[in-house]
C-alpha cells in the first residue's frame, strides 16, 4: 500500500487528539479497500473522563430539562444538514444499501427528535420529584420525599459494529437530556459513522464542550477511568458483556451498568392460523424482512420462528419464496436489495455460526447458490438469506442456544400452545417476540405469557398490518432490552430512559423544608414520569 489511510482524531478533553500509533484500518467490506484508520494510543484518558465528568457534566446541569431538550433539537438539525455524508459513510464502511442506512441514520434521527420533544410536563427544572410525600409517623410534619436527580458522573457508552449512528443516539439522547455528559466508544469495525456525527455536532458548538466525546479504537483502560457516580452502557456481545460486569468499578465501585446483549428473538404464528389465512401472511413477510435487513445484523431480528406442526411446510415454501427474490452484493448497483456484512470477520463467523445450526437444522433454503451481484465472493463479505428448519423443536439445543449475527433464521414447528411458549422461553429471555393472529383474544394471552421473559411483544393482527412498526424496528417509546440472555438491561421507553442517569434519594424533613424543596423560588417542581433502572 502506498499511502496510508486517513487517521480519525479522537475528540477528548475538549480538544481534537490523533492516536499515536498506526491504529486501525477500517476497510469497505464490499470491495476491501482501506477507508480510515483509528486510534487512541497515548491519549490521557483520566484527563478526557474528568473533563467530561467536570466541565461537560457541570454545563450541562446548569440547564434545565427544557433548555436541554433545545439542544437536542440543535444536534438534531446539525445531523439533517449533514445526512448525506453519513449514507456514503454508511455505504463504504457498513456495505448497507440506502434503506438499510435509513434504519441506523434516520433511525437515530428520529429517536433523538422524539427525545427533544417528550416532557414538556418536565418543564425547566433541575430535578425532580418522585411521588407523593408519605407520613413518617405519627407526627405529621416530618415526611418523606423522594427526589431524582441527575448523576453527577460521565455516561461511557460502548457499543456494537451494527448500529454506529443509532447506537450512538437512542443513548445520547435521554443522557443529555438529564444532563449527563456522555464519552462513546464505537466498535472498531464502524466507527466512521459515529466518529464524523460527533465531529459535526462538535464542530456545529451546539453542545456544551465536555458533553460529548469520542473515543476511537481499543477499549483498554476505559472501565478503569469509571467512578461511582458515573454509568456504562454497553451493547455487545454476552462474553464482553461478562468482562464488563466483572469489571472493579462495576463489581467493587458499583459503577451503575445496562447490558443490551444477545437475543435469540421469536416469531409465533397463531395455533389456529391458515396457510392461506392473513396472520400467515404477515408472519411471512416479517421473517422475511427481519432475516434480509441491514443482513440480518440486528440485535432485534427474528432467529427462531414457531409455526403450528401442520403449517411448517407451508411456511418452508413461503418464507423460502420470498427469500429467492433478494439480490444481494454491492449496495451501489440498484439491483442489489442487501447488502453485505461488515467485515470478512463476521463473514466467517456467519458461516461459522450457520454450520453449528445445520448440526441440528436442515437447510430449507439457501441464496447462496446465486452469484453476488457486482461483488467478487472472494472479498466482499456477502453473506445470502438461509432458511434453516427442524420439525422437532422439543429436543433441539443449538438452536435455542447459538445467535448467529447475519441473514439466517431457524423454522421450528409446535405442537400446543403451552409447548410453543415453553420453546420460546428456552432464548432464556429475548428482546422481543412477535405474535401473529386474527384473534385477540389469543394475542392477549400470548402478551400476557411472553411479556416477563422479553422486553417487548410485538402482536400483530391484520387491522395493524399497515400502521404496525415491525417486529424488529426500537421504537423510542417503547422499552428496549430483555433479561436474562439479552442482558438484563433496559433502554427507551419515552422518558423512562431519563430513569438510568437519574439518582433517586428520599429527603426526609419538615413540611416546611419540603415545601422549600418542592417549589424552590415558588416554581413547583414536576413530579417524574419514569422509573430508575438498577
Ligand atoms: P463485541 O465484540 O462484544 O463488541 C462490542 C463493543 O465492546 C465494541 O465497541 C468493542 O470494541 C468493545 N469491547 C471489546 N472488548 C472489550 C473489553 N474487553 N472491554 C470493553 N469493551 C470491549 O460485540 P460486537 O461483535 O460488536 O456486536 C455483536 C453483538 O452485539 C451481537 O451478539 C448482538 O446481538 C449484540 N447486539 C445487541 C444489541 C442490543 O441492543 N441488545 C444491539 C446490537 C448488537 P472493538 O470493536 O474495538 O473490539
Amino acid at each position: 500500500m502506498t499511502h496510508a489511510a486517513t487517521l480519525l482524531p479522537n475528540f477528548a478533553a475538549g480538544r481534537w487528539q490523533a492516536g499515536t500509533s498506526a491504529g486501525t484500518t477500517l476497510l469497505d467490506p464490499v470491495l476491501g479497500t482501506p477507508l480510515v484508520r483509528v486510534d487512541n494510543t497515548g491519549l490521557d484518558l483520566a484527563e478526557a473522563f474528568a473533563f467530561a465528568r467536570e466541565k461537560g457534566g457541570a454545563a450541562l446541569r446548569a440547564l434545565g430539562y427544557g433548555e436541554r431538550a433545545a439542544l437536542l433539537a440543535e444536534v438534531v438539525k446539525v445531523l439533517q444538514a449533514n445526512r448525506d455524508a453519513y449514507y456514503d459513510i454508511a455505504t463504504r464502511n457498513s456495505g448497507t444499501v440506502t434503506k438499510d442506512s435509513a434504519v441506523d441514520i434516520d433511525g437515530s434521527i428520529f429517536t433523538l427528535g422524539y427525545y427533544a420533544k417528550q416532557g414538556e410536563a418536565l418543564g425547566n427544572a433541575k430535578f425532580l420529584l418522585d411521588g407523593e410525600r408519605i407520613r413518617m409517623g405519627k407526627d405529621p410534619l416530618f415526611q418523606t420525599q423522594h427526589v431524582l436527580q441527575p448523576t453527577r458522573g460521565v455516561a461511557l457508552f460502548i457499543n456494537a459494529f451494527n448500529f454506529p449512528s443509532w447506537g450512538l443516539w437512542e443513548k445520547a439522547a435521554p443522557a443529555l437530556r438529564s444532563g449527563v455528559p456522555v464519552i462513546i466508544k464505537p466498535a472498531t469495525a464502524t466507527a466512521w459513522l459515529t466518529q464524523r456525527m460527533v465531529e459535526d455536532v462538535v464542530k456545529a458548538g451546539v453542545l456544551p464542550v465536555g458533553a460529548l466525546s469520542v473515543i476511537c479504537g481499543s477499549s483498554a483502560g476505559l472501565m478503569d477511568q469509571l467512578q461511582p457516580f458515573d454509568v456504562v452502557s454497553f451493547t455487545g456481545s454476552a462474553d464482553t458483556a461478562a468482562l464488563i460486569r466483572r469489571h472493579p468499578a462495576v463489581a467493587q465501585g458499583s459503577v451503575r451498568c445496562n447490558i443490551e446483549a444477545d437475543s435469540l428473538n421469536s416469531a409465533l404464528l397463531d395455533p389456529a392460523a391458515s396457510a392461506d389465512g392473513e396472520a400467515f401472511k404477515l408472519l411471512v413477510s416479517e421473517v422475511v424482512r427481519e432475516m434480509t435487513v441491514k443482513s440480518g445484523q440486528k440485535c432485534t431480528a427474528i432467529r427462531r420462528i414457531f409455526v403450528p406442526g401442520a403449517l411448517f411446510d407451508a411456511a418452508a415454501q413461503a418464507i423460502g419464496a420470498k427469500l429467492a427474490k433478494t439480490t444481494v452484493g454491492n449496495p451501489r448497483n440498484e439491483g442489489v436489495r442487501m447488502g453485505s456484512l461488515v467485515s470478512r470477520e463476521q463473514h466467517a463467523n456467519v458461516l461459522a455460526g450457520i454450520a453449528q445450526l445445520t448440526t441440528e437444522a436442515e437447510v430449507l433454503f439457501d441464496g447462496n447458490s446465486a452469484a453476488l451481484v457486482d461483488a467478487d465472493p472472494a472479498v466482499a463479505a456477502c453473506v445470502a438469506p438461509v432458511l434453516l428448519g427442524r420439525r422437532d423443536a422439543v429436543s433441539a439445543r443449538v438452536l435455542h442456544d447459538v445467535e448467529v449475527f447475519g441473514p439466517v433464521a431457524t423454522l421450528m414447528a409446535y405442537d400446543s400452545e403451552a409447548q410453543a411458549y415453553e420453546l420460546i422461553r428456552r432464548g432464556q429471555g429475548s428482546l422481543v417476540a412477535s405474535v401473529y393472529s386474527e384473534d385477540p383474544a389469543f394475542i392477549a394471552r400470548a402478551a400476557a405469557e411472553l411479556a416477563d421473559s422479553h422486553g417487548r411483544v410485538h402482536a400483530i393482527s391484520p387491522d395493524v398490518a399497515a400502521s404496525q412498526s415491525g417486529h424488529g424496528n426500537v421504537m423510542p417509546m417503547s422499552l428496549h432490552g430483555g433479561p436474562g440472555r439479552a442482558g438484563g438491561g433496559e433502554e427507551l421507553g419515552g422518558l423512562r430512559a431519563l430513569g438510568f442517569y437519574h439518582r433517586r434519594s428520599a429527603v426526609q424533613a419538615s413540611t416546611a423544608a419540603l415545601d422549600f424543596l418542592s417549589a424552590p423560588r415558588g416554581l413547583s417542581t414536576p413530579r417524574a414520569a419514569f422509573g430508575v433502572t438498577p
